[in-house]
């Protein structure tokens, strides 16, 4: 049988009920191919663990943290294996290391190098499922590393690749890709389909549905991949996949994120601009043309560590904490026709910023005003209902 990648997010495997609930949906998938699970940590975990570690240390070292945070997915492994086992499956946990997934030598965001399927291979071989803890690896110096925050659905995509472009499957709470955050809006119209660059565009922009570094790893090696439910898998999901020349122009999606905005005095701006970038995730950017002022957005979790970089760096600047980024994703999205109706729907004197390219538009609104601003578009837009 050939193997298929099935991943799991904490959500799917917050409580003991959970972890047997997917366990029998692997049972079931095991009647068509064969299961490589990966899993994430339990629910809130992860929060928790570095929770610990703040309350432990004001600084924690990096490598000690990757070692605390790891944990997590050894929890979920090794309680899916045994649920798995109660379901007469054989299943063997393994840590990301186990399987040699080599990591560069950087903690808390490595990026993976290679992929050994050092025991996977073995395993698949005596018939057994592999349970693949997510979001760790071994570096090339032999430590232990994550991936980064969400980085379990870098492992399942990374390991599909490596086993030879085999079919992954990535389970979550809701069933696929919509085009606005079907918690907020349930009316949110849902994609049978969809194209890696605009799956991608949307989880740099505030969209939980998946990793944006696993997506884009999907999209270099053309790794077709289907998000669903592993709450109601029967619902289906959506497959996302290489479909730019199918796709005609227009807006596919909204996304928002709350941001924080820094207005920075004086004109260093410039190289200035260099040490926040490589420190803190900057979303934006513009510099006036007279130079006196150099305003960035980022998002609030990146808050503290912009505030440390600025403060570090010795200038003035005014934060702005009541912001929320709103994208506008797509296919030409900057063309004029889509940039008026967007003017015309939010109005010129509630947008704080505006940047855009072909893929996306995005522009920073009153935190108050997003789910206004987010519901007018999305009804403009065409963006409820079924697609
Ligand atoms: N447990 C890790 C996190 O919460 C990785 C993941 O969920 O993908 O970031
Ligand atoms: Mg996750």
């Amino acid at each position: 049988m050939t193997p298929c990648v099935l991943k799991f997010g904490g959500s799917s495997v917050a409580t003991p009920e959970r972890i047997r609930a997917v366990a029998e949906l692997i049972k079931r998938r095991a009647e068509v191919c064969h299961p490589v699970v990966v899993v994430s940590a339990m629910g809130k975990t992860t929060d928790e663990l570095l929770n610990l570690a703040y309350s432990v240390s004001k600084n924690p070292p990096p490598r000690e943290l990757d070692m605390l945070l790891t944990v997590g997915e050894r929890i979920s492994m090794a309680l899916l294996s045994m649920a798995l086992h109660d379901l007469g499956l054989k299943a063997v946990s393994f840590t990301g290391s186990q399987v040699g997934i080599i990591t560069e030598n950087r903690f808390n965001r490595a990026r993976v190098l290679e992929i050994k399927l050092y025991r996977i291979t073995d395993a698949l071989k005596e018939g057994k499922i592999p349970v693949v803890a997510g979001f760790q690896g071994v570096s090339v110096s032999k430590e232990i590393t994550t991936l980064g925050r969400g980085g379990s659905d870098l492992t399942a995509v990374a390991l599909a690749i490596s086993l030879g472009k085999v079919p992954c499957e990535i389970y979550t709470d809701v069933p696929g890709v919509f085009a606005l955050d079907p918690r907020k809006f349930p009316a949110a119209r849902r994609y049978e389909r969809m194209d890696y660059t605009v799956l991608s565009e949307m989880a740099s922009s505030g969209a939980k549905v998946m990793h944006s570094r696993a997506v884009n790893l999907a999209a270099k090696y053309d790794l077709p991949f289907l998000i669903l439910s592993s709450y109601e898998p029967e619902k289906g999901g959506t497959l996302v996949e290489k479909r730019e020349h199918l796709e005609s122009p227009g807006v596919k999606a909204i996304t928002t994120m709350p941001v924080v905005m820094f207005d920075v005095e004086g004109r260093e701006g410039i190289p200035l601009l260099a040490r926040m970038v490589e420190a803190v995730r900057v979303l934006n950017f513009s510099h006036d043309a007279t130079g006196r002022h150099l305003v960035l957005f980022v998002p609030v979790e990146e808050r503290e560590r912009a505030l440390e970089t600025l403060s570090e760096l010795g200038v003035r600047f005014a934060l702005r904490e009541d912001l929320a980024m709103v994208c506008v994703i797509g296919w030409g999205v900057s063309a004029p026709e889509i940039m008026d109706t967007i003017f015309s729907v939010v109005g010129w004197e509630h947008i704080f910023m505006m940047g855009s390219s072909d893929t996306k538009v995005c522009i920073a609104v009153e935190r108050e005003r997003e789910g206004v601003v987010v519901e007018n578009l999305a009804r403009k837009f065409g963006l409820y209902g079924t697609a």
